[in-house]
């Protein structure tokens, strides 16, 4: 759904990089994060200054390929490597599917996946992965652990104006982002991590050092062009036609035609969420999510297969810890994909 955005922008985010440029490892060597190029960081802390979404002052910086790559170093960097049993992580389900899958891809003696953090009452340290709004039913979180030793990720890959509103900059140790899902261009594969703790942004730095020797510096550069395009166009004259504007509103209307398909067919539900404030965006608005979370009402068990037999992609309940009943189902598909999936949702009937 962006690519139209950037089609309109034209040359402006184009990124021209001769070959003799970008050829070191290196980026900054007097830095913590050393791959991490000076201007991408410039544009980040802006980015978040302009929207208001998260504090940077006090905080370090770590640059992934993609914030999945952040994920695996936040894990490496907060595990005790003194313990004798892996350290359990547990995020709320319905999680992000690919959570568990990545924490026990390697069968990691530091850390282990350990499920719905709602039923974890083990004693001792945890790692629990908070993601506000969440993947995949859209709701605001916060940690539901009670425990005293728990050690929180924060994903907030979704915490930008188009998906929710932004009522106060998130402040928590380690703040995890992509421009996937900020500015559209998962192909870039860019995440960074704002970390308070120096000795753990050290940590996630060394394990992308182990892992990749740092990041693709022509996909940081040409992040740091789209940032700058996205904080120039919020704070200038032509701030209508600025990127969280055109997204707010293109998410606005295909959460109206959800809405609309899911009554017209009258088999499926979907949540409401309550309206809030958004500082950045000026106006109460309900939240409108990356991805619709969709529950089969009625007889119907395995939605995902029942939907598919309608011809409508889906990721099943199961991935995400919970019943098949539900689906998960991106939001953010080209314009005449997202048409098709409406209208065909619409027309299902018992
Ligand atoms: N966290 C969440 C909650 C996500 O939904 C996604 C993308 N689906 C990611 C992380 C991965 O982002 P990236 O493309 O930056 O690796």
């Amino acid at each position: 759904m962006y690519e139209s955005y950037w089609q309109k922008k034209g040359d402006e985010t184009t990124v021209v990089i001769p070959g003799w440029q970008f050829m070191s490892y290196f980026s900054d060597a007097t830095r913590l994060c050393w791959f991490l190029e000076p201007e991408f960081a410039k544009q980040i802390v802006r980015l978040h200054n302009v929207v208001g979404n998260a504090v940077t002052e006090n905080r370090h910086i770590v640059v992934g390929t993609g914030s999945t790559q952040l994920f695996q170093a936040a894990l490496y960097a907060l595990s005790p490597c003194a313990e004798a049993e892996p350290i359990s992580v547990v995020s709320a389900a319905p999680y992000y599917s690919s959570y568990p899958l990545i924490t026990d891809c390697l069968k990691s003696r530091l850390y282990k996946w350990a499920g719905d953090a709602r039923s974890f009452s083990k004693n001792g340290p945890y790692i629990e992965l908070v993601t506000s709004p969440n993947n995949p039913d859209g709701f605001a979180r916060r940690s539901v652990v009670n425990g005293s030793e728990g050690i929180l990720i924060h994903d907030l890959a979704y915490y930008w104006p188009q998906y929710t509103p932004i009522s106060s900059p998130a402040n928590y140790d380690l703040m995890l982002f992509t421009v996937s899902k900020s500015t559209g261009h998962a192909g870039m594969r860019i995440g960074w991590a704002l970390v308070k703790d120096e000795d753990v942004a050290r940590k996630m730095t060394k394990y992308i050092e182990i892992n990749t020797i740092g990041v693709s510096k022509d996909s940081q550069v040409r992040a740091a062009k789209v940032l700058k395009v996205i904080s120039d166009n919020s704070e200038g004259p032509n701030e209508g036609d600025s990127f969280f504007e055109f997204s707010y509103r293109v998410m606005a209307k295909r959460w109206k035609q959800l809405r609309e398909a899911v009554q017209q067919s009258g088999l499926f539900s979907v949540s409401d969420f309550p309206p809030q404030l958004c500082m950045f965006l000026n106006r109460v608005f309900e939240p409108q999510p990356a991805f619709a979370w969709i529950k089969c009402e009625g007889d119907i068990e395995d939605c995902e297969s029942f939907l598919r037999g309608k011809k409508i992609l889906t990721r099943g309940g199961k991935h995400f810890g919970v019943s098949p009943k539900y689906v998960r189902i991106s939001m953010l598909d080209r314009d005449k994909n997202y048409e098709t999936f409406v209208r065909r949702l619409s027309t299902i009937r018992s």
